[in-house]
């Protein structure tokens, strides 16, 4: 049965603003489009199941990209919205508006394809992705399609003086007045919880380390309880350390069994250049039936989700060359399964440091 955490985070997205924010993220809804489109001739003629349809958008895709049935599911009360677009648009003899949670609803036959947008910040913040593997354990056959099909985490040392000066060196001389007595309150408020904003590419010291990948067809739900890694970093540059960044992205490919619509061999070109922040690092698409990325990476286009920041409360002095090396797990809150504690352990130039923090 549904607990009380549930019907709070179902009733956040009954309210028309969230729907409007992810909707607005043309990065977000267009790779999702583009996505449907490219996987059109798989999708005809199929059934589908939406994984959290709110609006109905992503359905409406589907059901244009020639779905025979699209089962729309949401357990907020922004399916009676969904249902009245549905109608709307003349496609209630196709799409079927499902209002319950998807651990909960009767779907009375097998899906082809499995489509939703799961992703929190930090990715797995939310922890939607337990329904997806719901659904596919539920109901998609063997050989379906999951859209999307995989998602990677990342993490990176960064730095942001203009932060950091803004939010807490601005208490040193107010109006003439020393309130450096306002510094540790100053520094709690501003860092103790995970933030998110956006970050450009001079904010990141090196190279991202993959915190998790997750295969959408595989992945089980203990594998997400919790998640750790271990990191090596070498900043650089010389800078001032104010924390780490993270973000992600997710890929919409076909298990290579599916036939595109044109079989040329797709290929990867990786161009690497010197410094991380230029962007021209990312994989060129040398086909365009190469899976499309729908990434949240600070040198790519923004979008709703920005970077999640975790801040130190003191910056730390780095070296080029430095090494941060150090660990970190992420886990579902016991206080509310929906949050997320992030433990991270970290050192650099000899000393270590340990920060709790949790994601609400
Ligand atoms: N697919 C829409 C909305 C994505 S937001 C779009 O792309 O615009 C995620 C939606 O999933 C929310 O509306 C939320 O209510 C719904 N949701 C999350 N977990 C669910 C579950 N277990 N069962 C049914 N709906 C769920």
């Amino acid at each position: 049965p549904p607990t009380d955490f549930d019907m709070a985070y179902f009733h956040s997205y009954a309210h028309v603003g969230i729907h409007e924010e992810m909707i607005k993220d043309r990065v977000r809804t267009e790779t999702y489009r583009a996505a449907v489109m490219q996987h059109q001739n798989y999708i005809a003629g199929k059934v589908v199941v939406d994984v959290g349809c709110g609006t109905g958008i992503l359905s409406i895709f589907c059901a244009q990209a020639g779905a025979k049935r699209v089962y729309a599911v949401d357990a907020s009360d922004i399916a009676v919205q969904a249902n009245e677009v549905v109608k709307a648009n003349n496609l209630s003899d196709t799409v079927i508006v499902l209002h319950g949670r998807i651990e909960d609803v009767e779907i009375d036959e097998e899906v082809d394809v499995i489509i939703s947008e799961w992703m929190g910040y930090m990715l797995l913040y939310e922890s939607m992705l337990g329904s997806i593997i719901t659904a596919r354990d539920r109901w998609l056959k063997p050989g379906g399609l999951i859209l999307p099909s995989n998602a990677t985490l990342y993490m990176v040392p960064i730095t942001h003086p203009d932060r950091y000066t803004e939010s807490i060196d601005f208490w040193r001389n107010v109006y003439g007045i020393d309130m450096s007595a306002m510094l540790p309150l100053a520094k709690q408020c501003a860092f103790e919880e995970p933030s998110v904003e956006t970050i450009s590419g001079e904010n990141v010291l090196t190279w991202p380390h993959v915190v998790k990948h997750v295969d959408c067809y595989t992945i089980t739900s203990h594998e997400l309880e919790s998640v750790t890694t271990s990191f090596k970093f070498k900043s650089m540059m010389r800078a001032p350390f104010h924390g780490f960044a993270f973000w992600f992205d997710v890929e919409f490919s076909s298990p290579a069994i599916f036939p595109t619509d044109n079989n040329a061999p797709s290929s990867v070109i990786e161009s690497p250049t010197d410094h991380p922040i230029d962007g021209s690092q990312r994989k060129k698409r040398a086909n365009p039936n190469e899976a499309l990325v729908l990434s949240t990476a600070p040198e790519d286009p923004p979008t709703h989700w920005q970077q999640t920041l975790i801040y130190f409360y003191d910056p730390i002095e780095v070296e080029q060359d430095q090494v941060i090396s150090g660990s970190v797990t992420l886990s579902q809150s016991k206080e509310n399964p929906r949050f997320m504690n992030i433990h991270l352990e970290y050192a650099s130039g000899g000393r270590a440091y340990v920060k709790e923090s949790v994601m609400r």
